[in-house]
């Protein structure tokens, strides 16, 4: 289990918890404001500026960045923390939430400058709880979190445009916004996501998922159709014996390996269980 888990679910997966999701937790003042001033100041924020700040703290000495990075991650993960969540998981995370918009990344504004890149998923978000945030979305993105812009979307409609995004190779995270609130369900790759950019650099800005993936060597056919949907360099390959296999200590347990696999081979258990994966985070 991760930090969060034991802070916010009671020793059992935090995001399947449905207090993590309230409307008392989003119509606390200072979460508000948190919101509307993350989407003015990341709204702001230009790529390859965040890059060359990743690049000068990864380039100075050792003991500096570890100073760094501590402090950030200590703050991230008060304000705007993620985790890897995999697909089985959110079916259950979307009955807890009372809505599901369909929103712009704010990443890829910032990578791409696209306003128009509709990967993520606004969890409890939608037109009346959001109500006094319009304007920094409008600022943000030139269009407002309404229905008529933004898609409200039932849970077989989320679920189907998750599993679509996975099968593109997209790892799902979801993200708090002034934790525990979990606001925002992101479909992540390492060219355009700062977190993904960030674990590059050796800075977490998200857990890995309270699983890790194998594979079943009597299953794997040998066809490597799995290998280029990880994202975290987690697959290899026996040469010997023509198969697949997972390194436990690289996997994230995003389980979208899983997506490419006819054979049904890779299989999911929990992180909390395995020898050696079992504290990294
Ligand atoms: S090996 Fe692990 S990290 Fe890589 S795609 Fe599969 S589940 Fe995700
Ligand atoms: S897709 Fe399945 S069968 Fe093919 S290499 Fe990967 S685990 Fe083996």
């Amino acid at each position: 289990m991760c930090q969060f888990c034991h802070e916010h679910g009671d020793g059992k997966k935090w995001y399947l918890q449905a207090q993590n999701y309230s409307a008392e937790l989003l119509n606390d003042l200072e979460r508000r404001r948190f919101i509307e001033g993350f989407l003015e100041k990341y709204g702001n924020w230009e790529g390859a500026k965040v890059e060359k700040d990743f690049q000068k703290a990864f380039q100075g000495p050792a003991w500096l960045r570890k100073f760094f990075y501590y402090f950030q991650e200590r703050r991230q993960r008060r304000d705007h923390f993620g985790q890897v969540v995999p697909l089985e998981d959110l079916a259950q995370v979307l009955d807890l939430t009372t809505s599901v918009v369909r929103i712009p990344c704010i990443c890829r504004k910032i990578n791409k400058g696209r306003t128009d890149a509709e990967y993520c998923l606004g969890l409890g978000l939608d037109a009346e709880k959001i109500l006094g945030l319009e304007e920094a979305f409008l600022k943000t993105f030139n269009r407002g979190p309404d229905d008529a812009h933004f898609d409200r979307l039932t849970k077989e409609e989320a679920l189907d445009l998750l599993g679509n995004f996975e099968k593109q190779g997209l790892i799902h995270t979801i993200w708090t916004f002034k934790t525990p609130f979990i606001g925002g369900l992101c479909n992540c790759d390492r060219a355009d996501c700062l977190a993904m950019l960030s674990y590059r650099y050796d800075f977490r800005a998200f857990f890995r998922g309270e699983y890790v993936a194998a594979v079943a060597a009597d299953a794997c056919t040998g066809c490597r159709e799995c290998h280029s949907l990880c994202q975290f360099g987690a697959i290899g390959f026996s040469v010997m014996d023509q198969k697949t296999f997972i390194d436990p200590l690289r996997c994230y347990g995003c389980g979208i390996c899983r997506s490419a696999c006819e054979m049904q081979a890779i299989s999911l258990a929990p992180r909390n269980e395995h020898p050696l994966a079992s504290k990294l985070w």
